[in-house]
């Protein structure tokens, strides 16, 4: 079966940096519905602690993050990314106790493509950093962890430059 095109997909629009996703009428229904893996961006604008394994509790500094994810299962990315987005759940995933606090600011979709290929990509930059082993790659042999610190300087044309060299397009 023929992969589908591997293409990064800004919402809402491959311009300019992405309204927040907190926002009512973002464009989520702009995301693929195809299976694959996706790079969500969340500003946060104050200390955060984090409860993440046993009787461990971390903290992230304020600061520009990037969360690596794949979706496989039904409704693709755009229905994943839609919970991402959503600021009422329940805490499931480590990146859970992010968007519930600071929601989502964009989001990059790579249908067919594998979230640790993005980690592996990003951080080549060596100012980009892993500030909580582990988290959200409890079950990932490859990472050392999916969540990662950018610059505050790190927009969305950096982001979409340095994926378009790893992925090709
Ligand atoms: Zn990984």
């Amino acid at each position: 079966m023929a992969q589908p095109p591997t293409s990064p997909l800004f919402a809402p629009n491959q311009d300019a940096e992405p309204q927040p996703a907190r926002q009512p009428g973002w464009g989520l229904d702009s995301l693929p519905r195809d299976g694959g893996a996706y790079a969500l961006v969340m500003d946060l604008d104050r200390r955060l602690a984090l409860p993440i394994g046993r009787q461990q509790v971390h903290s992230l500094a304020p600061g520009r993050y990037l969360y690596a994810g794949s979706a496989y299962g039904p409704g693709g990315i755009r229905a994943r990314v839609a919970r991402h987005a959503r600021r009422d759940k329940s805490l499931r995933w480590h990146v859970d106790h992010l968007t519930v606090a600071v929601g989502v600011s964009w989001v990059v979709a790579l249908p067919g493509g594998r979230e640790c290929d993005i980690v592996a990509t990003l951080i080549r930059d060596a100012s980009i950093g892993q500030p909580i082993p582990g988290f959200g790659a409890s079950d990932c042999r490859r990472c050392r962890a999916h969540l990662l610190a950018l610059p505050k300087t790190f927009d969305a044309a950096r982001l979409r430059a340095q994926l378009s060299q790893a992925f090709n397009l």
